[in-house]
């Protein structure tokens, strides 16, 4: 037996996913219980004693929610109750203002029943009805329970991974391409358009396609740098495009008018081997070399548009909380998991890139980015593919200590440590058997947890960059020459 939310006091509206056709309410309903069912049932202890989910081991085994959010039983901002189960919105907020939380108007909105008094945009306002009409009492929105204007949006920043990891559900609106948009289904109708085209002079008129790839994945809202994160970090979502709505977590994914259940083992395979589960699309760490989730993900992160060109390092600041654990707690600077520095320098662009200058430069002919990260650049880059082949992986990098008069520091915190490095006898080699390369394993770790090589664990080392003007120091052992990039 599972506890599962009480759902006693839904509504069980119906809502039109497409012109006729109908979705009734409780299926969405259903496939949110059976997710968080079998979660709890794959949550059991098996082998080794390792727990058959357990893939984020170091991250938060309490996770708490240190944050606003609104409660819709009393129509008020509030801060996130002890263990408070909630639902988070992920959504394309647009150009246009609306009304946001923010130092002066905080105090009214924790005053009962003030919601109904804030014109909210449409999308929100639907977002408000959708989760009550759930039975959820409580909604995390990024614009109303963040205050705007505080030194609190950039804290929020540091712990989006938090947020949407740990919201019950995430209800994403991938339709339209601002906050006014609405959700459809509730005020308008999914009105999906059909695709036209025109072979030899026949003008041919296809119809509307419900693909998950077509519908959510080439939406405006896929398309920005913020929602790639969220859509990464949700433990499960029911996202709204404009033709349909689609169920989609770690199990599977399915369609609103269709009767299959992403849990269900009999579900037919295709259904679960759609692409909307691609690797660029989940942040799968099990059993994955540490590094290649890294730039698979950095690749499509960099593909992705930013309002605010400055906003590089914020948008992917949820995402890289799991890198800096997955390269032995190591800090993220400039995007980079310095414990692997070395590695992490061969990307590449795969387009002419454009210097990125954000509006906090000193002068517009600056970036307060350097340019050998990819944070300092605009444009889609690749990395040099790097893989453990034979162990042969080494580094032909020395790096210098700018706090310490450009003193020698420790190959083993920046990159692929020496062949003698004594650390290596707390580590496990392993090969894959996919393709054979070798990765590594702690001796006392998790082992699906797989690094591409030995590494200390990071802890606050000096660091061959200057933090002030971000110029990294290091010297090439190919050229015995000291060189140092801004
Ligand atoms: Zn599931």
């Amino acid at each position: 037996m599972f506890a599962i939310h009480d759902r006693s006091q839904c509504l069980g509206p119906e809502i039109h996913p497409k012109r006729g056709a109908r979705i009734a309410f409780w299926k969405l309903l259903r496939w949110l219980d059976a997710c968080e069912a079998t979660k709890k049932a794959k949550s059991q202890p098996s082998f080794g004693g390792m727990v058959a989910e357990d893939v984020w081991p170091d991250l938060h085994e309490n996770l708490q929610l240190h944050s606003r959010v609104i409660d819709l039983g009393r129509r008020r901002i509030t801060l996130a109750p002890l263990k408070c189960r909630y639902v988070a919105l992920s959504y394309v907020w647009g150009q246009e203002n609306f009304a946001q939380l923010n130092s002066k108007n905080i105090a009214g909105l924790e005053i009962d029943r003030s919601l109904d008094g804030l014109k909210v945009p449409a999308t929100i306002r639907d977002a408000m009805t959708f989760c009550e009409k759930l039975g959820e009492r409580y909604l995390w929105i990024d614009s109303l329970c963040i205050v705007q204007d505080t030194t609190d949006k950039h804290e929020h920043m540091r712990s989006m991974e938090a947020i949407y990891r740990g919201a019950v559900l995430t209800l994403v609106v991938a339709a339209g391409s601002h906050a006014n948009h609405g959700i459809p289904g509730f005020k308008y109708k999914f009105d999906p358009a059909p695709a036209v085209t025109e072979i030899q002079g026949l003008r041919l008129v296809m119809p509307p396609s419900p693909s998950f790839n077509a519908a959510v994945n080439s939406s405006v809202w896929n398309s920005r740098a913020w929602t790639y994160q969220e859509r990464l970090l949700s433990n499960r979502m029911i996202i709204f495009s404009n033709d349909g709505i689609y169920f989609q977590c770690k199990h599977g994914n399915a369609q609103g008018n269709m009767y299959l259940d992403p849990h269900d083992q009999l579900r037919p395979r295709a259904i679960n081997d759609s692409k909307v589960s691609a690797d660029d699309y989940s942040l799968q760490l099990e059993e994955r070399v540490n590094f290649s989730v890294y730039t698979r993900i950095v690749s499509e992160y960099m593909s992705r548009r930013l309002t605010f060109p400055d906003d590089i390092e914020n948008a992917f600041g949820g995402i890289g909380k799991i890198f800096g654990i997955i390269f032995g707690g190591s800090e993220l600077l400039y995007g980079m998991p310095l414990s692997a520095l070395a590695i992490c320098l061969l990307w590449y662009s795969e387009e002419p890139l454009e210097r990125r200058r954000g509006s906090k430069a000193p002068d517009s002919n600056s970036s307060r980015f350097p340019s050998w990260s990819w944070v300092g650049w605009i444009g889609r880059v690749g990395f040099r593919h790097t893989r453990n082949i034979g162990d042969r992986l080494i580094s032909k990098v020395s790096w210098l200590d700018p706090l310490n008069k450009l003193g020698p520091l420790s190959n083993e915190h920046f990159g692929p440590p020496e062949r003698n490095w004594k650390g290596r006898s707390r580590w496990f080699r392993q090969m894959s058997i996919e393709n054979g390369d070798h990765y590594y394993i702690r001796r006392h770790g998790n082992p699906a947890h797989w690094f591409l090589y030995p590494m200390e664990p990071f802890f606050h080392n000096p660091i061959p960059i200057d933090r002030e003007t971000g110029i990294l120091h290091l010297r090439t052992d190919l050229q015995n020459l000291e060189s140092s990039a801004i």
